[in-house]
């Protein structure tokens, strides 16, 4: 008589979730491989020299900077999950700069030019960016305004049929390398959040000053600028979408910024989590590897339940973004919670390899400086706590 089977549960799920189909698999591992190649074995050098701008065009050539964009303008007409793909693969370059930089020009600058572009603006901006023969960059935070984007001076004022610019940013990613940016300005100081216009700013016109490379904690393969805009001429045309409507171009784009950085965190976390999964099982401490310490294991739970949980977190709003809806609240979940577990789970994990985390040498430290920035770039954990407080009526 056949033994009956004895039922047990799994001990893992191992499904994809399912907002993945093979096509974003083979896709998931064409990029894999392409970073593990090609970018991975110079992530020491660029983070003294930060990376070189033969990437976007590489990038550009493999159809990676359009993965998400319609055909018509050389994108591969993917998903939103394509995206996420992209932002998550890219962690494996162990480059956090690299991926921040990438990420800016696909996903932070060019997206406004795609919804509120005209024509001629796509096909000189957009069509060359997805190419990777322009470089782009995006212009919120100045001196005296981050958090408070109302607050921003930079001025636009109109003079016979063009714009005169005047005013300065600060923190610009890709800055220094940049072709044009998109810049935010006011232009009526007295029409509150009526009163902002984005512009597609050429970086070689005229009075566009590239003050100086900012030095920062990590994120160093990245270039980051102080600019300075002095009596920029720039015809009407230069506008990107409405006059006066800036303000909520520029809050609909922040939505995006915020979901990639969430799944790059996330991503980013699991990264550094598997490196050190195998450190804790090969280092030894009093006649055993450290990984079978009661303590050590609870840090390796915690740590994957708080990954987990980001992680549905963002796959569930990155669901509902590509139905179509614009969840405010969700997003700002997912950016606050993602940041806030990523940097968790790198100092927990700096915690587990000793001193060996404190070195250079095992890249742990340097993942806890990259990821700090989540904390603060794109919204910072107080604003996004603000906007979620205020989606209750608050
Ligand atoms: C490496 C790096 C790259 C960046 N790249 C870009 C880029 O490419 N383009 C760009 O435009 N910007 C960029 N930024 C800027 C970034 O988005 C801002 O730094 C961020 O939005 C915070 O603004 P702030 O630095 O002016 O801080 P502040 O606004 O001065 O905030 C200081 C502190 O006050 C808190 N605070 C402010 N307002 C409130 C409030 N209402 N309630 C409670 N607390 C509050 C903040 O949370 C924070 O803790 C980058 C920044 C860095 C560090």
């Amino acid at each position: 008589m056949a033994a009956t089977p004895v039922l047990k549960p799994d001990h893992a799920g191992s499904r994809r979730h399912f907002i993945f189909t093979d096509e974003h698999e083979q896709l998931r591992e064409s990029i894999h491989s392409f970073v593990v190649k090609e970018l991975r074995p110079h992530a020491e050098e660029w983070e003294e020299t930060t990376f070189p701008d033969w990437v976007f065009q590489r990038m550009g050539e493999l159809g990676f900077l359009g993965l998400t964009y319609p055909e018509e303008y050389g994108g591969q007409g993917g998903d939103y999950y394509c995206a996420l793909v992209l932002a998550e693969e890219m962690t494996h370059a162990n480059c956090g700069g690299l991926g921040m930089g990438i990420a800016v020009h696909t996903d932070m600058a060019t997206p406004p030019i795609h919804l509120f572009g005209s024509d001629r603006q796509k096909q000189d901006y957009l069509v060359p960016s997805i190419k990777g023969e322009k470089i782009a960059c995006l212009g919120i935070t100045e001196p005296d305004a981050g958090s408070d984007v109302a607050g921003i001076k930079t001025r636009a004022v109109k003079d016979g049929d063009e714009y005169v610019i005047n005013g300065s940013k600060t923190y610009i990613t890709n800055g220094h390398r940049a072709d044009f940016i998109v810049l935010v300005t006011k232009t009526d100081p007295d029409a509150g959040y009526d009163g902002f216009t984005l512009f597609i700013v050429d970086m070689d016109l005229p009075g566009v000053i590239r003050e100086k490379k900012l030095q920062k904690m990590g994120m160093h393969a990245s270039d980051t600028a102080l600019l300075a805009f002095q009596d920029v001429r720039v015809p009407e045309s230069a506008v990107l979408g409405q006059v006066g409507k800036g303000f909520y171009h520029i809050m609909w784009e922040l939505q995006g910024e915020r979901m990639i950085g969430a799944a790059g965190a996330v991503a980013a976390a699991q990264n550094v989590f598997d490196r050190t999964l195998q450190y804790a099982q090969e280092r030894t401490a009093f006649g055993r590897p450290i990984s079978k310490f009661q303590v050590t294991r609870h840090k390796f739970a915690e740590m994957a339940t708080k990954i987990e949980t980001a992680r549905q977190l963002v796959y569930t709003t990155a669901w509902r973004f590509a139905n179509g809806e614009y969840p405010v609240r969700e997003i700002s979940m997912a950016k606050l919670y993602a940041s806030r577990i990523a940097v968790e789970v790198a100092d927990e994990c700096i915690q587990i390899h000793g001193g060996a985390g404190y070195m250079k040498e095992y890249n742990v430290e340097r993942v806890w400086r990259d990821l700090r920035l989540n904390r603060i770039g794109a919204g910072t954990d107080e604003v996004m706590l603000e906007v979620i407080g205020k989606s209750y009526g608050l």
